[in-house]
């Protein structure tokens, strides 16, 4: 048995078999293989090319079903390498001549090609140098017994083990079939954190060198409250999770059923709660949870996995499918945030010191690429004329970027012949924007607090980085702060308000921003059901004094003290689990 600590990055208890995917960051050794053991060595090689082929192939044609054909173009060039006789060659050099065994081999000869891609002068192979790497860590999982399982086909109780998870993952997860994540980096607000809430399994990151220290198929339990991974168990613990996990599933099955009642607090006040997505289908899940509408589409997972920038149309029709699917209720559209970690593989590659503080969000939009802005722009403009469409511009400054931003949009939809823009919204996620709310306010139809980004730039802490985990919190008494002076000045403009990071996506924490005048929360669907029970539980006064009492704090430990306490007044059985944000 050994206990590995982490941070709880979403909710739940977890006890299932581990799968490693990857192979972190360990080095291969290199291990001189015998002359009689190269026919197999290559044997080897060959089979495993075969198994990647056919697995890439079933993931083409399941993701172009799933979401169309341009999402899987990333498949291609993987598929064209492994038919690349020079590649085959160099790699099968290695062996017959070096006497190199073949995982060495196969990590030499891709570092060594990936390297020289991005080299190239030519934009196009250097992007061609992530897909490389792609391809170094599927022929490598197909040599490990352990990694055999395609992540598409693991089983309901596999705990997935991997570095971090990358964009380009999120396209082979079924969900269902996953049990729980452990990432060694990623933040809360990370892709893996996205994508566990989306699912709704419990995810632990920041344990260091999970791929290493966790072995393939060793029983795991994880703690998503905690932040505890314990590696084979003993009988007492496994006992011990098996009650929590019965009775965070009670409550879960209880917030559920409580899904079709309206979100009205105790005393009578209605708060909407809407849907964060980032790939179509998961909207879906808005009508499931009985939510309001799309507080935030993140459109950037449109374009990160693909050769080409969706082309208008596609955009166009990707929107109204959604709005569509959301029978009149609204969805906001967010224009890409590119920059930061999020960059389509079909620009060429920028090497910014700082990319969170470089040219990202809106800056990027308007700055380095006004043609691929105009396009998705037009398309939700087009699409607002069927439906209930909105615009939102992430990582606003302030007066000038926003003002700007508009009139690209009413320039467009002059070009077109379109006298009626669709609301168009601000992001409030920088300290500036913080400090020109009121500017802002004045040009915007409604505004969105992210305080995913509020958090990481008011406090001064890189949002995925591990050495900060416990140090990144929306609890802080200077983001409460911040997030109170963006909804009192909304409230006094009279203009909507929601907040849209992961902070409204837990229980106790969506109380204290209701607390603080807050009447819309946008979130991983999944985790609607308990923020619905926690909320029609409570009293609009308590979480007022709950609210008054969190700004006058020193610390972000007596925030969490106090939001624990009243969630454990309010609902015992959901109160008991650690605030994940
Ligand atoms: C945020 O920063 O809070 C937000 C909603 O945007 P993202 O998490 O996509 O950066
Ligand atoms: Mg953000």
């Amino acid at each position: 048995m050994k206990i590995l600590n982490g941070k709880p990055i979403s909710p739940g208890y977890a006890q299932g078999q581990a799968v490693i995917l990857g192979i972190g960051d360990k080095k291969i050794a290199s291990d001189r293989i015998e002359a009689g053991a190269i026919d197999d060595e290559i044997a080897r090689f060959h089979a495993a090319l075969e198994s990647s082929r056919r697995e890439l192939e079933q993931l083409q044609a399941r993701v172009a079903s799933e979401l169309g054909e341009s999402s899987a173009e990333i498949f291609s060039a993987h598929l064209l390498f492994l038919d690349d006789l020079q590649f085959i060659e160099q790699i099968e050099n290695l062996v017959r001549t070096e006497h190199n065994n073949l995982e060495f081999a196969i990590q030499q000869a891709t570092d060594d090609i990936a390297r020289r891609l991005n080299e190239a002068d030519d934009p196009y192979l250097r992007e061609r140098s992530a897909d490389m790497i792609d391809l170094q860590r599927r022929l490598l999982r197909q040599l490990s017994q352990a990694e055999k399982i395609s992540l598409s086909r693991l089983s309901s109780d596999s705990i997935l083990v991997t570095r971090e998870v990358l964009p380009s993952d999120l396209l082979e997860f079924e969900p269902e079939n996953l049990a729980g994540i452990i990432t060694e980096i990623g933040g809360e607000t990370g892709h893996a954190a996205i994508l566990a809430r989306a699912l709704g399994v419990p995810a632990v990151s920041g344990i260091t060198q999970a791929t290493q220290l966790i072995t393939p198929e060793a029983i795991l339990l994880v703690n998503g409250q905690t932040g505890e991974v314990i590696l084979e168990p003993e009988p007492s613990q496994l006992a011990t999770s098996s009650t929590a996990k019965t009775h965070y599933d009670a409550t879960t099955k209880e917030a559920t059923d409580a899904e079709s009642r309206e979100c009205i607090t105790l005393d009578g006040v209605g708060v909407r709660l809407l849907a964060n997505v980032g790939r179509p289908f998961e909207v879906k899940q808005v009508l499931e949870h009985s939510l309001d509408g799309v507080g935030l589409f993140r459109t950037e997972y449109l374009f990160l996995g693909k050769q080409a920038a969706p082309s208008i149309e596609e955009q166009y029709d990707c929107f109204c499918h959604i709005a569509r699917s959301l029978g009149g209720k609204p969805l906001v559209v967010r224009t890409a945030d590119f920059g930061g970690d999020k960059w389509p593989r079909f620009l060429e590659p920028r090497f910014e010191a700082n990319p969170n503080l470089g040219v990202r969000g809106l800056r990027f939009s308007l700055l380095a690429s006004q043609d691929l802005f105009r396009a998705q722009m037009l398309a939700a403009i087009l699409a607002s004329r069927e439906h209930d469409v909105r615009i939102m511009f992430p990582m606003v400054i302030g007066h000038t970027d926003l003002q700007e931003a508009i009139s690209v949009v009413k320039e467009i939809a002059c070009s077109e012949g379109i006298r009626e823009i669709p609301p168009i919204g601000a992001l409030i996620e920088t300290p500036s924007a913080v400090f020109a709310i009121e500017e802002i306010l004045q040009l915007s139809d409604f505004i969105s607090i992210g305080t995913n980004d509020l958090t990481q730039f008011v406090l001064a802490v890189d949002r995925n980085a591990l050495a900060l985990i416990d140090d990144y919190t929306v609890l802080h008494p200077s983001v409460l702060r911040a997030v109170s002076r963006v909804i009192d000045a909304a409230v006094a403009a009279g203009k909507p308000v929601t907040v849209c990071g992961e902070a409204a996506a837990d229980a106790g924490v969506a109380g204290l921003l209701v607390g603080l005048g807050v009447r819309r929360l946008s979130m991983s669907p999944a985790n609607a059901a308990r923020v619905r029970l926690a909320l029609t539980a409570s009293n609009l006064t308590t979480l007022e004094a709950l609210a008054h009492a969190a700004l006058r704090s020193e610390s972000a430990t007596a925030v969490s003290r106090l939001v624990t306490e009243s969630l454990c007044n309010t609902l015992p059985q959901l109160g008991s689990g650690a605030i994940t944000v």
